[in-house]
Order: C-alpha cells, then sequence, then structure tokens
C-alpha cells in the first residue's frame, strides 16, 4: 500500500486509544486507527469479556459527550450504586451508598469489549477517521516533518503525530527508548463471570484477604465479575480447581454474601505490575492510557485515568491546529505531559499505598486499617467523600 498520510495516526484501539480517535475524528483531524484485533468482531450473546472495567460518571460523560453511551448502555451496561469494603481481620467494614451523596449512582460496570465496540461503531461512522484491523505495528521512522509507520503485513502510512495506545507492554514505547520503571507485585488477579444465588444488588463488593483482595463487581443480567488477587501459586491452584470446587471456594472467600455462584465460561488471569514512564513524549511521539502507567486494579482507576490522558491529549492537538500551530512539536506534546503526570503520580502512589496497607501482616496496622474502616463508616462526610472519589469527580 503507498503511505496515506494523515495528521494523527493512534496505534492501540482499546478503550483509551479509540477514545482519542473519536474525540480528534469528531472535529475533523484525520485519524488512522490501527489495532492487531478485530473490535468489531461479533460473538455469542451467552458469552462475557473476562475484562470489565469500573468506569466512574467522570468517564461516562466522556463516551456522552461523544454519543455512544447510548449505545453502550444497549450493548449491556450494569449501575453501581452502592459499594461494600469488608476485611478478613477484624470486624473492619465500610458500606456506601450514592442516594446518601443525593447521586443516583457512583458509575457503571462494563465488559471492555462492549466499551470498544461502541466507540468502533463510532468510528465507522466519521469520516475523518480510517480504521485498521488485524493490523501490527512493526516499526517507525520520525523525522523533521512526519512520522513513517510500518506494518507487519508491508504496508505503511504516514502521519504528523504517532501516539502509543497500545497497552502496558508498549511496542511504541519499547522502541522509541522511553523507560518504563517499576515492578511487580508478586500477586495474579484471577477473573471470571459468574452468577451468584443472591441479587448483586448493585453493588461493588470487596474483602480484603490476607494474599489481596477479592472483587465482586455487579455486571448485567444479574451476574457479576470477580477479580480475584492472591500470590501466583494461589492463583495457579485456584484455577487448577474443577467448577465446583472452585464456585465453593469463591463463596467461603466472600463469605456467602452472595450466596453460591455458578461459573460462566472460562477463568483467566492477568499478572499485576506497577510500571510507569516519566517522559510522555518525543517529537512526534507521544504515550497515553497502560503505555505510561499500569497500576493495582484494587480501586479500578487504570482505564478512568486513560481516558483522561486521551480527553487531554484530544484539548491540546485541537488547539493546536485551530491556531496553525505543528500539532507533534515538544511544546504541544510536552503541555499534555505537564497536565497529566501529577494526577497519574498521585493515583499510582495511592493505589500502591492501598496495596501495602491491605496486605499488610503486621497485627497493629490490621487492627489500625480494621478500626479506621470502622471509623471511616460512622461519618456520612468521609463516606460522601469517597463516594465522590468513586465517581471520579
Ligand atoms: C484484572 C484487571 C481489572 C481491571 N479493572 C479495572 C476497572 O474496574 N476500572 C478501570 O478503570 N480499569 C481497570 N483495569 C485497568 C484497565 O483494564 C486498563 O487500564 C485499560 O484497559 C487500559 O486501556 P488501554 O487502551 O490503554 O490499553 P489496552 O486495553 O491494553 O489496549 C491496547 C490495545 O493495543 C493493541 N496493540 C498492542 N500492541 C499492538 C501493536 N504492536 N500493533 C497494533 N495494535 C497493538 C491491542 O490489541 C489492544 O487493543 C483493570 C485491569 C486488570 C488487569
Amino acid at each position: 500500500m503507498k503511505g496515506i498520510t494523515y495528521q494523527v495516526a493512534i496505534v492501540g484501539g482499546g478503550m483509551v486509544g479509540a477514545t482519542l480517535a473519536c474525540l480528534l475524528a469528531n472535529q475533523g483531524v484525520s485519524v488512522a486507527l490501527i489495532d492487531a484485533g478485530d473490535p468489531t468482531e461479533t460473538w455469542a450473546d451467552d458469552s462475557y469479556d473476562q475484562r470489565v472495567s469500573a468506569l466512574t460518571l467522570a468517564s461516562i460523560n466522556v463516551f456522552k459527550s461523544l454519543g455512544v453511551w447510548a449505545e453502550i448502555v444497549r450493548l449491556g451496561e450494569q449501575p453501581m450504586d452502592k459499594m461494600f469494603v469488608w476485611d478478613h481481620f477484624a470486624s473492619g467494614e465500610l458500606a456506601i451508598d450514592s442516594a446518601d451523596a443525593g447521586v443516583m449512582t457512583m458509575g457503571s460496570v462494563v465488559e471492555n469489549r462492549l466499551t470498544v465496540l461502541a466507540l468502533w461503531k463510532k468510528l465507522q461512522a466519521l469520516e475523518a477517521c480510517d480504521l485498521y484491523r488485524s493490523t501490527q505495528l512493526e516499526g517507525f521512522d520520525i523525522s523533521e516533518k512526519n512520522v513513517d509507520i510500518q506494518f507487519s503485513n508491508g504496508d505503511h502510512i504516514n502521519a504528523s503525530l504517532l501516539v502509543g495506545a497500545d497497552g502496558s507492554s508498549s511496542k511504541i514505547r519499547q522502541l522509541s527508548g522511553i523507560q518504563a520503571y517499576g515492578w511487580s507485585y508478586q500477586q495474579e488477579a484471577l477473573v471470571a463471570t459468574v452468577k451468584p444465588e443472591k441479587p448483586h444488588q448493585n453493588t461493588a463488593w470487596q474483602r480484603f484477604l490476607p494474599e489481596g483482595p477479592l472483587a465482586l463487581l455487579p455486571l448485567r443480567n444479574g451476574l457479576v465479575s470477580i477479580v480475584w488477587t492472591s500470590k501466583p501459586e494461589t492463583t495457579e491452584a485456584n484455577l487448577q480447581l474443577s467448577t465446583v470446587e472452585f464456585c465453593a471456594a469463591l463463596a467461603d472467600a466472600s463469605e456467602h454474601q452472595l450466596g453460591g455462584f455458578e461459573l460462566m465460561g472460562a477463568r483467566g488471569a492477568f499478572p499485576l505490575k506497577l510500571q510507569f514512564s516519566s517522559e510522555y513524549c518525543q517529537q512526534r511521539l507521544v504515550l497515553i492510557g497502560d503505555a505510561i502507567h499500569t497500576i493495582h486494579p484494587l480501586a479500578g482507576q487504570g482505564a478512568n485515568l486513560g481516558l483522561k490522558d486521551a480527553v487531554t491529549l484530544a484539548k491540546v492537538i485541537l488547539s493546536a491546529s485551530e491556531s496553525k500551530r505543528d500539532i507533534a512539536s515538544q511544546q504541544v506534546l510536552r503541555r499534555y505531559e505537564r497536565q497529566r503526570k501529577g494526577d497519574n503520580a498521585l493515583m499510582m502512589a495511592m493505589m500502591d499505598g492501598f496495596k501495602r496497607l491491605f496486605s499488610a501482616d503486621d497485627t497493629l496496622v490490621k487492627l489500625g486499617r480494621s478500626s479506621g474502616m470502622g471509623l471511616i463508616n460512622q461519618s456520612t462526610l468521609l463516606k460522601n467523600k469517597i463516594c465522590q472519589y468513586a465517581m471520579g469527580v
């Protein structure tokens, strides 16, 4: 293929890259969105994506502004109105209801592939966007005026700006030489979709266990999506259990809050790590989403952070484009970096701190956190603050 030229080429059409593509193409910026998979592929009605995200109201507002929220609702979103958090140690517990903060809901739980499908459907209708499905980035060459982007099928395109939205193992980050720092948590998250015996009550349940948190998120059709964090060897053992044994172990681990469970489909596992880059951009190249920050999923904030990156980068690009400046200059891209770095670093530090607090083995720390949860539970003001934080406001 002859190299078509775009203003922006985004590699990675997951939730973050596809949102950026929508924000830009909606305003007439010419965009190429490239993904190794095919997000428009259909699936059986009774199959569920293991990758699920709790979206804050702030993220939902982004999708509303793009006109894709109605499609996400049609495909199957689940409102989340309450949170119930409890500790395996002592009696610490925390119950938060969005109604007490005067709002209907804290956010919604959606399977990642539903959100991505709704975004890609929108992109198919936007003239300014070309979609490259089942297409792998192979390499790129940056020159003074543009970037030549090569695909593994031998094709290539050109763009003024290359965006790496290609996830935590970002090839763009690796090829650019941008350093990634961080550490493995020596934990794995077991993910699965289950049908609970009792209704989920639009509630996100989270129990802190000795090896890590067990989250049970309310999902469409009365189902529950679980994220069960443990040491890798425990996760491996739980993956090997028979379906009946696994459901019994899950019911015990959740103290039968939702009764027993029926497993819907396969179980999967993700190794957990903290990873970040201190450099977000180079001349004509910029990173967003998990490509620059991967955090512990215990408070479900990774995708929400990435969506904030997409919104900020789109604003900076659109403002440069309107004033006829080079959208890919260091001056423009550094503005995005400055605006996002503080918020991303704060969230990473908070998630890392929570992870350490709730996996501490020291009896004094355990007593402190248990009574701390009890104290917060008695304070409407603090609970409203936590509710606002969960809503992303
Ligand atoms: C167990 C678990 C639970 C989570 N729960 C939540 C939650 O409740 N709320 C929340 O906000 N976040 C949650 N997260 C985090 C969230 O899933 C991620 O932050 C989010 O998916 C990152 O989106 P992304 O678009 O940046 O990257 P990804 O979703 O990883 O997308 C990257 C895309 O790039 C494509 N790609 C990669 N390499 C190439 C290449 N060379 N060429 C072409 N395409 C390429 C891939 O096909 C993929 O589509 C959770 C994470 C885990 C592990």
